[in-house]
């Protein structure tokens, strides 16, 4: 008997076409998404986004109203929860809070009626896994939120899923221990290799964990790819905004040149098609100019209007001529502050040629 999963019993999600309306509101709209298998991927996106729904349809609890799903080549949509061997990690835990651990931990162990002894030698396998080694005869109300979750998701792997899935699994905890138990779900993530679907609305904790990010917003994929491509190159508005800080500029198209107030823009990016575009610029890939500009910057004139200190890092902010107002993120070493110019001070901001990023309109 072995309590580890390897990749090879992992499987692809495949998700067709999959709508689900609550009376008007369309919690999942004309949803298609790929999942490879073993692969860890996040859904992402605000509050009411439809993420929670989208678990829900691939867990059994939610009958969407039409789309496809399937397990490999198992068509699913017609399976009860208890048939889809699937392991699932709630946000409240949902622990029966009258039983011990062992109890909890071996409970989808019975569900199976799997013979006594071998219950026993699992369940104290899983409470290995999560680092919760003894902890069997313990009560549920006797255990901090850390272990608790660890309990849930040694309930939720004990059975040997094929699939894993988890919403807002960290939300509860404070964050260094979230900050901790992000990188220990994704080590065991690595040694156990289980499909996984992962639900989070904070985007640093998707930036951290995933092999790729679906951003959902209105019941729909905004967009699907790897944590790098989402910060480095958004498909649209709404991604570009919702990941990462960024400043929006409006550019003009005259024929293949884009222009930015007037003055045309250095960029080493793909320009994507239409009139409607926006240059994002990240306060971290901003930079002040002393002397004279780089070949390959975008110089854009600017009035500090605040300047504020962080630790390792500043943040300063200014007026861009004629434009909005953008942040400008630097780190600090040495006496490198004292020198930053102050409020009300004139400067000039650089943008490289390949962090201009235009990003069409829409979206949002
Ligand atoms: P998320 O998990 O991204 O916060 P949900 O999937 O829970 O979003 O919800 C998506 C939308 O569907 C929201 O507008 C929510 O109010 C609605 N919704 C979800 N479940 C129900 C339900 N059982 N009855 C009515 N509306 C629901
Ligand atoms: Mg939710």
């Amino acid at each position: 008997m072995t309590v580890t999963n390897t990749s090879a019993d992992a499987l692809p999600i495949t998700v067709r076409n999959v709508t689900k309306t609550y009376g008007r509101v369309h919690a999942l709209d004309n949803v298609s998404l790929d999942v490879k298998s073993g692969e860890f991927l996040t859904l992402l996106g605000p509050s009411g986004s439809g993420k929670t729904t989208l678990l829900m349809v691939l867990a059994g609890f939610t009958r969407p109203d039409q789309g496809s799903l399937k397990f490999g080549d198992a068509e699913m949509i017609r399976q009860p929860p208890h048939l889809r061997d699937v392991g699932m990690v709630f946000q409240n835990y949902a622990l029966f809070p009258h039983m011990t651990v062992e109890g909890n931990v071996g409970y989808p162990l019975r569900l199976r009626r799997v013979p006594k002894p071998e219950i026993a030698a699992r369940v104290e396998k899983a409470l290995a896994t999560v680092q919760l080694s003894g902890y069997g005869e313990r009560r549920i109300d006797q255990l901090s939120g850390g272990q608790k979750q660890r309990v849930a998701l040694a309930r939720s792997i004990v059975f040997e899923p094929r699939i894993l899935l988890m919403d807002e699994p960290l939300s509860a905890l404070d964050k260094k221990l979230r900050d901790r138990m992000q990188i220990e779900l994704r080590q065991l993530h690595e040694k156990l290799g289980m499909t996984t679907v992962y639900v989070t609305h904070d985007q640093r904790e998707a930036l951290t964990m995933s092999d790729r990010i679906a951003v959902v917003n209105f019941g729909r994929i905004m967009q699907l790819a790897t944590p790098q491509q989402l910060y480095d190159q958004p498909e649209n508005k709404f991604v570009a905004d919702f990941i990462g800080d960024s400043t929006f500029l409006d550019v003009q198209r005259d024929g293949d040149t884009c222009l930015v107030g007037g003055t045309p823009l250095k960029t080493t990016r793909p320009v994507p098609p239409g009139d409607s575009l926006s240059l994002m610029m990240r306060p971290e890939r901003i930079h002040l100019i002393e002397g004279a500009p780089a070949p390959d910057d975008n110089v854009f004139e600017a009035t500090v209007s605040d300047l504020v200190y962080q630790g390792e890092s500043f943040l300063l902010y200014a007026h861009i001529r004629n434009g909005p107002e953008v942040a400008v993120r630097g780190a600090i070493r040495g006496d490198t502050y004292g020198r930053l110019p102050k409020p009300g001070a004139t400067v000039r901001l650089g943008l490289h040629a390949a962090d201009a990023v235009i990003i069409a309109d829409g979206g949002l």
